[in-house]
C-alpha cells in the first residue's frame, strides 16, 4: 500500500508524514493491495463475528485487509457495528416503498466521525504524535479528543466561536481537549489550524487520508448487513465531503476486487445555504467556488469550502451519483419524520430524507428503488435545535387560534 496524489499521481511511502502531496498541493489518497479472493475475504469477515479480538470487534478493523496496517496498537473503542434500522414512516413520506437508515450516529461518540478516528490516531500515534489538532464543527472535535484520550496524546480543537452545539462542545471537555475558538466559520478555524502548524502537531481533518480510509468501512459493514446485495442509491449529507469521497472510494475498491458487481448510484444532499457541491453539479463542470458565508441550521454541515471536493467529483461521477440541495425548513421536517420512526437524528443528518423526497416528488428516483440513508448524529448532539423548533410551532399554533 502506498499514498498517492489525486491530481498529478506522485506517490509516496504509506506511512510518510505528510498533510498534502510534496509536487502540487493537492490531496492525498491511499491505495490499497489486497490479495485474499473475494470468497476468503466475505468468509474471513463473517467469522471474525464470532471473536473477541478488539480488531475484530471493531465495525472498522474487522476489515482491515482493506486498511492500512503494520501498527503494534490499534487505537479502538469498539466502534462501527451501527445497525440498519427500516424507516417506515419516513419511507412513506418520502414516497418510497423501501427505505432503510445506517445509524452512524450510535457510535461511542455519536456520530460517524469515530470510524475515521480510529484510523486517523492509530496512524498518529505510530508516526509519534504527542499532540493532534483538528478544526470542527463539534463532532469532529468530540471524537478526535475521545480517541486521543485513548491513546493518551493530547487534543486540541479549532471551533468557529458561538457556532457550534453545546452538547458538542461540552463532549470535547469532557474528554480533556483544548479549546481554541475561533472568530469566523469554520472554513476560517481549518484555516487557522492549517497555519498554526509548527511539525508537533499531527493534523486530522478530512483532508487526512487515514481518516478517508476508516470511514469507508461503512459501505464494507453495510453491504455484508445487505449480504452483498448491493441497494440501488445510497444517500449521505455533504459538508466537507470526506464521507462521501470515503464511500465512493469503498465502491471503487469493492467493484475492483470483485466483492461487488453493481455499483449503487451515490447520492449527496448539501444545505441550501451551504451548497458549492450542489451548485458546481448544476453547472456540470469547472471549479468548485465556495460559499463564503454558509448558513444552515445543519450546523455539522455549515461549510463553505469543501476541502475534498474533487474526491467527491470523482466518485460522483464513477457511481452515476446525483447531488442536490435542501432547505432549513425541508430538514427540519425530515428530522421531525425520522423521529417518529423512533430513530431520531442531528439536523444534518435529516437532509438524507429531505433530499429523497424531494428526487421522489422530482421523478428522479423511482418509488420502488431500495435505498440506504446514512445518518450521521445522533439525535442529542443538538438538543437546542429541537426545543427551538418546537416552541416555535406551539406558539405560531397558539396565535392562529387566538383569532
Ligand atoms: C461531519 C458531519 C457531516 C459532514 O460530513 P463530511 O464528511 O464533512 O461531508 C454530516 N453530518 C454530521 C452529523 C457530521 O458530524
Ligand atoms: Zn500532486
Amino acid at each position: 500500500m502506498h499514498q498517492r496524489c489525486i491530481e498529478c499521481g506522485a506517490t509516496y511511502d504509506l506511512h510518510q508524514r505528510l498533510l498534502a502531496c510534496a509536487a502540487c498541493g493537492d490531496l492525498l489518497e491511499i491505495v490499497v493491495e489486497v490479495r485474499q479472493s473475494p470468497d476468503e475475504l466475505k468468509a474471513l469477515w463473517r467469522e471474525r463475528r464470532m471473536s473477541n479480538d478488539p480488531r475484530d470487534l471493531s465495525g472498522v478493523w474487522r476489515f482491515r485487509e482493506f486498511l492500512p496496517g503494520g501498527y503494534q496498537r490499534v487505537v479502538t473503542l469498539g466502534e462501527g457495528n451501527c445497525p440498519l434500522v427500516q424507516g417506515q414512516r419516513s419511507a412513506a413520506w418520502a414516497g418510497l416503498r423501501n427505505l432503510s437508515f445506517k445509524h452512524l450516529g450510535w457510535n461511542p461518540t455519536g456520530c460517524f466521525k469515530d470510524l475515521g478516528m480510529t484510523t486517523g490516531v492509530t496512524e498518529a500515534l505510530a508516526a509519534g504524535a504527542q499532540i493532534v489538532a483538528c478544526a470542527s464543527t463539534g463532532n469532529t472535535s468530540g471524537s478526535m479528543a475521545a480517541y486521543a484520550a485513548r491513546a493518551g496524546m493530547k487534543a486540541r480543537v479549532f471551533l468557529p466561536a458561538g457556532m457550534v452545539s453545546l452538547a458538542k462542545v461540552a463532549q470535547s471537555i469532557d474528554y480533556g481537549a483544548e479549546l481554541v475558538e475561533i472568530d469566523g466559520n469554520f472554513d476560517n478555524a481549518l484555516e487557522t489550524m492549517l497555519a498554526s502548524g509548527d511539525g508537533e502537531v499531527y493534523f486530522l481533518n478530512s483532508i487526512n487520508p487515514f481518516r478517508i480510509e476508516g470511514q469507508k468501512t461503512v459501505v464494507f459493514e453495510l453491504m455484508t448487513q445487505l449480504d452483498w446485495q448491493p441497494p440501488d442509491y445510497i444517500v449521505c449529507p455533504g459538508g466537507n465531503l470526506g464521507n462521501s469521497s470515503a464511500f465512493g472510494k469503498a465502491l471503487e475498491e469493492m467493484k475492483a476486487h470483485g466483492l461487488i458487481e453493481k455499483v449503487p448510484r451515490l447520492i449527496v444532499v448539501q444545505a441550501e445555504g451551504a451548497n458549492p457541491l450542489a451548485r458546481l453539479w448544476r453547472k456540470g463542470s469547472g471549479e468548485l467556488e465556495p460559499v463564503s458565508n454558509p448558513e444552515t441550521v445543519a450546523t455539522a454541515i455549515r461549510i463553505g469550502n469543501p476541502r475534498s471536493w474533487k474526491k467527491a467529483m470523482r466518485v460522483l461521477r464513477f457511481t452515476q451519483g446525483m447531488v442536490l440541495d435542501v432547505t432549513d425548513e425541508e430538514i427540519g421536517d425530515a428530522k421531525e419524520m425520522i423521529g417518529r420512526d423512533g430513530i431520531g437524528c442531528e439536523p444534518a443528518s435529516a437532509t438524507t430524507l429531505a433530499g429523497l423526497r424531494k428526487l421522489v416528488a422530482e421523478n428522479r428516483i423511482e418509488p420502488d428503488a431500495s435505498v440506504v440513508a446514512i445518518l450521521t448524529g445522533h439525535v442529542l448532539k443538538d438538543p437546542a435545535y429541537i426545543i427551538k423548533r418546537h416552541q416555535y410551532v406551539a406558539a405560531g399554533a397558539a396565535e392562529v387560534s387566538a383569532h
